[in-house]
């Protein structure tokens, strides 16, 4: 069969299709240990709270009627409305429910927003969408429907105490030309954990009005929900910027709920985009979103239950690969937010990649960093000195994948 150009680009089986697919094998083999995927934790309370919220909504008949029926095109209703009044009371932002759109999981809505603002345009000319700081999200890279539509930026690295280091916008090699549509963070960011303080991002937004172009926030990590933050950042939003959210790592990835606010003309496009391809965003999430909102549970429990199991997890975790691994061995992004470590192993005298195969030979699953660079014109050697771990596992299994880790890294030095 003859697959179109949009069917050859979109069912390649990228390097990343590849990874997924062994994250996804590992889930088969009986005592993988996973620390490579994205899946938030099944945090106990936030699994009985659901189980609870979904059994009295089922009662109510709330859930039957989220069931049974199409929402509009920008998502439901009673969500754009008591969200945009959280978000106004919370932040003082000017927004309304005409602010919000709803999409089947935040991944669909950066494929929407990169295409809206980055390809061809009429005139003739094309643009990108530039990530000012790369490592960046994997799930950016295959995401234009045109060829060659993200550019990045190395960052400036900052060593700290401790064997830490943290990532910095570099804005003295960020070049902003005619050729960018779109700025695009996620803050907190996954693969490293990085929180861009809130001097980049407001450079960042001045940037951004300064070339007509928005500034994009993955927030799928961030205040005010799920909170898995763990430094201060001040939430940014104004006309200019497209902030977006998520419901999945609350708790609620199969939900497929992901969350953008903006202004209004970028409101209906992505209302238009939603009716032509998928009708409607599903109305499961918005709807457990919306009781929880409505019950005063949505902050509460990001901020009592979420980013405290974390926090702790971090901690014990970073605990956990000092007491098998220095800090000459390896570095350690600071941990500011999201799910992962990023670890540096700046002497290694193999790639991360190698090291990927050996530790998944073992059982073990991490992604090797050189992923994480989309857009990144130049092949730059620390990309393959790096690599994600995620910390949501028992402590346990967490504690048997960094033993075998060490291992395999002392082995290799000893090859050298
Ligand atoms: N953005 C970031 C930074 C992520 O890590 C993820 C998922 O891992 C997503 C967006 C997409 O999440 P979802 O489509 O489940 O909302």
């Amino acid at each position: 069969m003859n697959f179109s150009l949009f069917g050859n680009k979109f069912t390649r089986h990228a390097g990343i299709t590849q990874l997924m697919d062994d994250l996804n094998d590992g889930l088969r083999t009986p005592g993988a240990i996973m620390l490579g995927g994205g899946n938030p934790a099944h945090i106990p309370a936030m699994d009985a709270y659901f189980q609870q919220l979904c059994q009295e909504m089922l009662s109510t008949g709330t859930l039957t009627e989220a069931l049974c029926n199409y929402d509009g095109p920008q998502g439901k209703d009673t969500l754009l409305t008591n969200l945009s009044a959280l978000l106004r009371q919370t932040f003082g932002w000017d927004i309304g429910p005409q602010n919000i759109a709803l999409t089947n999981g935040s991944q669909s809505a950066f494929f929407y927003l990169f295409n809206l603002f980055a390809g061809r345009y009429e005139e003739g000319s094309s643009r990108k969408v530039l990530f000012p700081l790369a490592p960046e999200y994997i799930g950016y890279a295959d995401s234009g429907l045109d060829e060659d539509m993200f550019v990045s930026v190395r960052p400036q690295i900052e060593l700290l105490p401790e064997g830490q280091f943290k990532y910095h916008v570099d804005f003295d090699n960020l070049t902003i030309g005619d050729d960018i549509g779109m700025i695009c963070v996620s803050r907190p960011t996954n693969p490293t954990g990085n929180v861009l303080t809130d001097e980049e991002l407001v450079h960042l937004d001045e940037l951004a009005q300064q070339h007509g172009i928005p500034l994009v926030i993955d927030n799928a990590y961030g205040v005010p929900f799920p909170g898995i933050i763990f430094s201060d950042a001040t939430p940014l939003w104004n006309a200019n910027t497209i902030l977006c959210m998520s419901l999945s790592k609350l708790g609620l990835p199969g939900s497929r709920c992901g969350i953008i606010v903006g202004n209004e003309q970028v409101i209906s496009a992505i209302s238009n985009m939603n009716g032509i391809v998928s009708l409607s965003p599903g109305s499961i999430g918005p709807a457990i979103a919306n009781e929880m909102i409505v019950r005063g549970d949505l902050l509460r429990l990001s901020n009592d239950v979420v980013r405290p199991f974390y926090q702790q997890r971090v901690t014990e975790t970073i605990a956990t690969i000092r007491r098998y691994l220095s800090p000459e061995r390896c570095l350690i992004h600071k941990p500011e937010g999201a799910i992962f470590l990023w670890l540096w192993f700046k002497d290694l005298p193999i790639s991360t990649e190698t090291l990927y195969q050996r530790l998944k030979k073992r059982g073990v699953l991490m992604v090797p960093g050189h992923y994480f660079f989309p857009g990144l014109a130049e092949d730059w050697p620390h990309a393959h000195q790096c690599l994600r771990m995620n910390y949501v596992p028992e402590p346990e299994k967490i504690e048997q994948g960094i033993a075998i880790l060490a291992q395999e890294v002392e082995l290799a030095l000893s090859e050298s």
